[in-house]
């Protein structure tokens, strides 16, 4: 077993790594306190095509896979995770469009989406359907040439700088559950904001409540075979994207905090120095290791098209429990400061908070672990 990334894999990190140290972390306690879009960011992230990273070449992307989607994710979550979670999305809704939309939808939205011309967001949860998006209310109901959609979508991240929504509708009786669910490629001005929540993170990309009056799509915004939208969601990988978030989150934090506790003094000497420090510091390295190991393992998994379910759930699960931890930490041994915006590490604690709820709460993974840890057949997937 080689654990090495490709040379060309540890230049895609590199390069991203220097971007994020150059322009996105000098900005980031700025834009995250003023609740400002990155839009300069994501623009330069549009012009190197990362955010086409995983969109096929044809198209305008990078055609990447998996692996590096967590790379770059990691790198740009350690700069401001807004800017890792608006990009993470976007390529989430294109995934779904290139794998399943007809070779017209692929040409009219995938080019756009590669340089982030055309931004995409993903309405799938709902007031009373988050962790049980079975229970979504929204309606899409065909009219001739057209599907006219009816509801709202509680959350949805990059909406108000997005120009198109992948919205999931009911199209079919409860009955026919999970085949009754249908995906749509709705233009942004179709919806109406119901409410900009204030949330405790993630200031500076909001996720607002949207409603959705009647909006009328012609038939050729169908994403998918009609019904079919729900299940074929579970195919596609990207939510990778949500632990390599929270590795992104650790490893800042413990960066800052070795830094922090290398000058700052007490006591004659670096607080560093303290036998308690160090092995703290040490734990939050080790969580840092492991979160990745696991991340780039479900990543690599999905990748040669092997089962995830297991390894996406254990990823998610230590890596955004890790970033919740070692943000923790990194405040309490930042003292004072760290519980003040001179520092990033409140931000930390603040964005990482989110990431055990987004993406299915951890309650679920666990679930998921557990069956898969239950069910005979995962031994033998386990050690592949
Ligand atoms: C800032 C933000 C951005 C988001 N962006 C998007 C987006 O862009 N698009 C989108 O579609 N959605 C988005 N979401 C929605 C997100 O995916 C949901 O919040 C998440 O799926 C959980 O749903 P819920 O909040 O309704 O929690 P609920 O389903 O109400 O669950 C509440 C809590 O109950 C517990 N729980 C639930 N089910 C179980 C169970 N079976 N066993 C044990 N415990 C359980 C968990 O602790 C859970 O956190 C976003 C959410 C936030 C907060």
């Amino acid at each position: 077993m080689d654990f090495r990334l490709t040379d060309d894999q540890r230049a895609l990190r590199e390069d991203v790594r220097a971007f994020t140290r150059e322009e996105i972390r000098p900005a980031a306690i700025e834009l995250d306190w003023n609740g400002e879009y990155p839009d300069e960011i994501l623009e330069e992230l549009g012009e190197r095509r990362l955010t086409g990273l995983t969109i096929p070449e044809e198209y305008g992307g990078r055609g990447e896979g998996l692996v590096e989607l967590a790379l770059v994710t990691e790198e740009l979550a350690a700069g401001l995770m807004s800017v890792a979670s608006a990009t993470a999305l976007h390529l989430g809704v294109a995934a779904v469009v290139e794998r399943f939309g007809t070779d017209a939808q692929r040409e009219t939205f995938l080019p756009g989406m590669a340089t982030f011309d055309r931004v995409g967001a993903l309405g799938l949860s709902e007031a009373n359907a988050g962790s049980d998006k079975l229970a979504m209310e929204t309606t899409a109901e065909r009219d001739g040439d057209e599907w006219v959609l009816n509801g709202h979508k509680e959350w949805v991240t990059n909406f108000l700088d997005a120009d198109v929504v992948l919205t999931y509708a009911k199209t079919g009786p409860d009955g026919d559950a999970p085949n009754n669910v249908s995906a749509f490629l709705v233009p942004t001005d179709a919806f109406e904001v119901e409410e900009e929540w204030q949330t405790l993170g993630a200031w500076s990309v909001k996720s607002p409540r949207v409603r959705l009056d009647d909006v009328r799509v012609p038939a050729d915004r169908l994403v998918g075979e009609e019904g079919e939208a729900y299940v074929q969601r579970g195919e596609v990988k990207t939510g990778v994207n949500v632990p390599a978030r929270g590795v992104g989150i650790a490893r800042a934090a413990l960066e800052d905090t070795v830094a922090y506790t290398s000058e700052r003094e007490q006591f004659d000497q670096p607080v560093g120095d303290f036998q308690g420090v160090r092995w703290r510091v040490a734990e939050m390295a080790e969580r840092v290791d492991a979160a990745r190991l696991l991340t780039l393992r479900a990543a690599a998994r999905a990748d040669r098209g092997a089962d995830v379910g297991r390894e996406l759930s254990m990823a998610k699960i230590r890596a955004t429990e890790s970033a919740v931890e070692n943000a923790n930490d990194a405040l309490q041994l930042h003292g004072g400061k760290g519980y003040t915006n001179e520092h990033h590490v409140e931000r930390y604690l603040r964005d990482a908070r989110l990431l055990t709820i987004a993406g299915g709460p951890n309650e679920l993974h666990r679930n998921t672990l557990a069956d898969a840890v239950f069910d005979a057949r995962s031994e033998s997937a386990s050690t592949e």
